[in-house]
């Protein structure tokens, strides 16, 4: 594997447009957290018929900003989201209605979900559900591959569950680059958290990205833009790799939960997001039953020990 990607030293100013393309601003919103690092991205691209790119979180002063960011003399023609969590979706109904503008994305927060995690939130306790916008309506559904061209911009939808089922990336036509949304950041890998996260699709998005080899920059949800994002998807493909080997190994010592697993393999990161790496091993979990490889002692819940598929436990 080559050298950690991972860029931290990113200190936007919050709440001012910063010009970081020809034609590009970005606007940091002021939710920073351990969660969503320094804050939302809000893209803002063109000149003239501007598009804003995930609007952010329901926060006065970051309508305020983008409104001002956008200026008498322009004019927002689209609202774009790359997905319904709290951090990005919340502010484009009310941004959309103030510019007489559509919202476009995949969908409601339902929509793109994998069959088997329809079945499972059906079927078994998954948790979860962190963060979703339920009240979230597109104007506009977009579907794979459909463009929408203004006069300076054009954006293809490119659909990427895994980090969330209606998780699309922008492509920026024109520059070669794309608004990856939070299924590839340049600050830290991203949660999956069953069922809205589902590894199985993340693992497939990430594939289904490192076939487009013409994507020079990646713009993010959270952190800096990534200048050499095909290096960026191979370390993060080999890091779940690399979890899932971790988690198989730890099994062969005996059943254990996806708590007691991220205790032990979740070495390096503060005690804080260990409820949350769990989620990540839960979702790594839900993927090896899949492929037959383990198996919950009884119903399947993050609550559960797993055991490999061919020991008994
Ligand atoms: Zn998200």
């Amino acid at each position: 594997m080559q050298s950690d990607p991972f860029i931290t030293d990113f200190t936007p100013e919050i709440g001012v447009a910063v010009e970081i393309a020809a034609g590009l601003r970005r606007l940091t919103a002021p939710n920073a957290s351990a969660m969503t690092f320094r804050g939302t991205n809000t893209y803002l691209l063109g000149e003239v018929d501007i598009a804003v790119i995930d609007p952010g979180p329901d926060h006065p002063a970051h309508l305020q900003a983008i409104l001002g960011a956008v200026g008498a003399a322009r004019k927002i023609s689209h609202v774009f989201v790359t997905h319904s969590h709290v951090d990005h979706s919340p502010l484009a109904r009310q941004l959309a209605d103030m510019a007489d503008a559509p919202v476009l994305a995949l969908g409601d927060s339902w929509t793109g979900r994998s069959a088997l995690m329809k079945r499972l939130s059906e079927t078994a306790q998954l948790g979860g559900g962190e963060g979703v916008d339920a009240d979230f309506k597109p104007d506009i559904c977009l579907h794979e591959g459909e463009v929408i061209s203004a006069r300076e911009w054009s954006l293809g939808a490119i659909t990427t569950p895994g980090h969330f089922s209606n998780h699309l990336c922008f492509d920026w036509i024109e520059a070669h680059a794309l608004f990856s949304g939070d299924h590839v950041m340049s600050w830290a890998t991203t949660l999956v958290s069953p069922p809205d996260g589902d590894l199985t699709a993340f693992m497939n998005s990430l594939e289904k990205l490192q076939k487009r080899t013409a994507d020079q920059r990646y713009f993010p949800g959270h952190g800096a833009p990534l200048e050499d994002p095909h290096h960026m998807l191979a370390h993060q493909h080999a890091h779940r790799k690399s979890r899932e080997s971790q988690i198989l190994a730890a099994l062969e010592d005996g059943a254990a939960t996806p708590l007691a697993l991220t205790g032990r393999i979740y070495t390096e990161i503060p005690e804080a997001l260990i409820p949350m790496a769990a989620r990540n091993v839960f979702a790594h979990l839900i993927d090896l039953v899949e492929r037959n490889m383990a198996r919950p002692l009884g119903p399947l819940s993050p609550e559960a020990s797993f055991h490999l598929s061919g020991k008994t436990p």
